[in-house]
């Protein structure tokens, strides 16, 4: 006996060997955008979380229209408070070690407990790897930050910092001049910026600061600036960086095709990964990250997967 797609207990589906037919890895603004999709297509959805969410520093999640300025746990809040009118929607706070099997027969292991899908979708967002700069750490969230969309408008006019590592990045201090005319560029050291890029930050007005960092000052959460080995100091209220970031560990184990940046190459229309089956959205696909882009490709993957899973499901009698 088990739950029917309107969460009553038939005999009609008892003939159901599979407990769910997906299960979403990740209870992010993708994974629960994903499970409301696929909930209300009365598909039976497991969303499993392990947390913590990738935006755990931050106290407000802004950008997202209707939710702008919300605290992240809220808005994780509202979204189970949603899924909870789906019956055939669960979700559970555990971390999903390892996948196994193939499309239609998919099995994920938790340290206590093995789940059987027909259907995998990865939500599990990506982890920053802090700079290795004293301060970084301690900063992130609250007066370092990857996104000006999400937290720039509260430091606007204010002066601000760029830590960038390779050329390829520097359009972004470009950018930055749209939130405050004090942007200084520090590359650490760490390369040569081209002949033709340094015009256009010149034009920008953006200082460029080339010597390593020592780190930087603080006070609490709050940033005081960056000390340049040799004893410069730069005022700096805001700094952004786009620090290197990894995959979780049960998604790195899996034999994934990947972008150029590491990220999960899915397919532009169905968001089917490289193993068929295994669908992924979110920040895991994309280094253009937030939760909007997340919930929004949440919602695509459950689209196309229903689209395909519905045909295998009708064939099998099972709907
Ligand atoms: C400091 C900071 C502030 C930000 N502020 C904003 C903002 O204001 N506005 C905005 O739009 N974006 C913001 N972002 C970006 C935004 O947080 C991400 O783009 C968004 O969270 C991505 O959603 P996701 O669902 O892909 O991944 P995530 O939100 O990272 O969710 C992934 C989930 O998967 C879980 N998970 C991982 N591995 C497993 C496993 N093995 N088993 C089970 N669960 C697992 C994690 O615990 C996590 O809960 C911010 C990011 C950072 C770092």
């Amino acid at each position: 006996m088990t739950n029917d797609r309107d969460g009553q207990h038939t005999e009609r589906t008892a003939k159901r060997t599979m407990p769910h037919d997906i299960v979403i890895l990740g209870g992010g603004p993708a994974g629960l955008s994903t499970a409301l999709a696929l909930g209300r297509a009365r598909k039976s959805v497991l969303v499993v979380d392990g947390g913590p969410r990738r935006n755990a520093a931050a106290v407000h999640l802004h950008n997202f229209v209707t939710r702008d300025g919300i605290p992240p746990d809220d808005f994780r809040r509202i979204a189970h408070e949603q899924l909870a009118a789906y019956p055939n929607v669960e979700t559970r706070v555990d971390r999903i070690a390892s996948i196994s099997g193939t499309r239609g027969a998919f099995t994920l292991r938790t340290a206590s407990e093995v789940i059987d899908a027909r259907r995998v979708v990865l939500c599990t967002g990506m982890i920053d790897e802090p700079l290795p700069i004293e301060g970084f750490a301690e900063l992130w969230g609250h007066a370092i930050f990857q996104c000006p969309y999400c937290h720039g408008w509260e430091v606007k006019e204010r002066p601000w910092g760029f830590v960038a590592h390779d050329a390829a990045m520097l359009h972004f201090a470009v950018m930055l001049r749209s939130w405050t005319r004090d942007v200084t560029l520090f590359t650490g050291g760490a390369f040569e910026i081209p002949a033709e890029i340094r015009p256009q930050l010149e034009a920008a007005g953006v200082r460029i600061e080339a010597g390593p960092i020592l780190r930087l000052r603080r006070r609490g959460q709050t940033l005081a600036g960056v000390e340049l080995d040799g004893g410069r100091f730069v005022p700096v209220e805001a700094l952004f960086a786009h620090p290197p970031q990894r995959h979780v560990d049960v998604v790195a184990a899996l034999d994934l095709a990947r972008d150029e940046g590491g990220y999960v190459r899915v397919d532009p229309m169905s968001r089917e990964t490289s193993i068929p089956g295994v669908y992924a959205a979110g920040d895991l696909t994309t280094r253009a990250q937030g939760a909007v882009l997340a919930a929004a490709s949440g919602a695509h993957a459950a689209g196309m997967l229903n689209y395909e899973l519905t045909a295998e499901l009708a064939a099998l009698g099972l709907l």
